[in-house]
C-alpha cells in the first residue's frame, strides 16, 4: 500500500519541482486493516533509493464509524467488529469513515 503513497509523492513533487520531501501526511481508516506500527516500520524501506528518501511520515488514524439510523448517530466501530452499531446492535453497512488510505499533504522544498 506504501509504494503507491510513494508513488503519488513522486509524481507530485516533480510537478512542484520539488528538490526533496520533508514529510507525508498519511491519512489512513481503521477498515482498511492497516496497523499503525507495521506502517511506521515499513515507511523507511518503501522510500529508500526514491526521492522521498529521508521523508517523515505523519500518521493520522482514523477510527472507523458507521451511521446507526436507530441512535440518528454516527457511532465508532472496532475494526475488528462486523458493521453493527457498538451501542445498539443495530446492523449497518452504512460506513462513514474507516477506508481511507490517502495522503493529506506533501511537505516539499521547492526552488
Ligand atoms: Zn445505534
Amino acid at each position: 500500500m506504501l509504494h503507491s503513497v510513494v508513488q503519488t509523492v513522486e509524481l507530485a513533487a516533480n510537478t512542484a519541482g520539488a528538490t526533496r520531501v520533508e514529510a507525508v501526511g498519511l491519512r489512513v481508516g481503521t477498515q482498511t486493516g492497516a496497523i499503525p506500527e507495521a506502517l511506521e516500520a515499513a515507511w523507511p524501506l518503501a522510500i529508500a533509493g526514491t526521492f522521498l528518501d529521508g521523508a517523515r511520515l505523519d500518521l493520522e488514524f482514523l477510527q472507523a464509524a458507521v451511521w446507526c439510523p436507530t441512535c440518528n448517530a454516527e457511532q465508532d466501530i472496532d475494526e475488528f467488529y462486523a458493521l453493527t452499531c457498538p451501542v445498539c446492535g443495530t446492523p449497518s453497512g452504512n460506513l462513514v469513515r474507516g477506508r481511507e488510505f490517502e495522503v493529506t499533504y506533501a511537505d516539499m522544498d521547492v526552488q
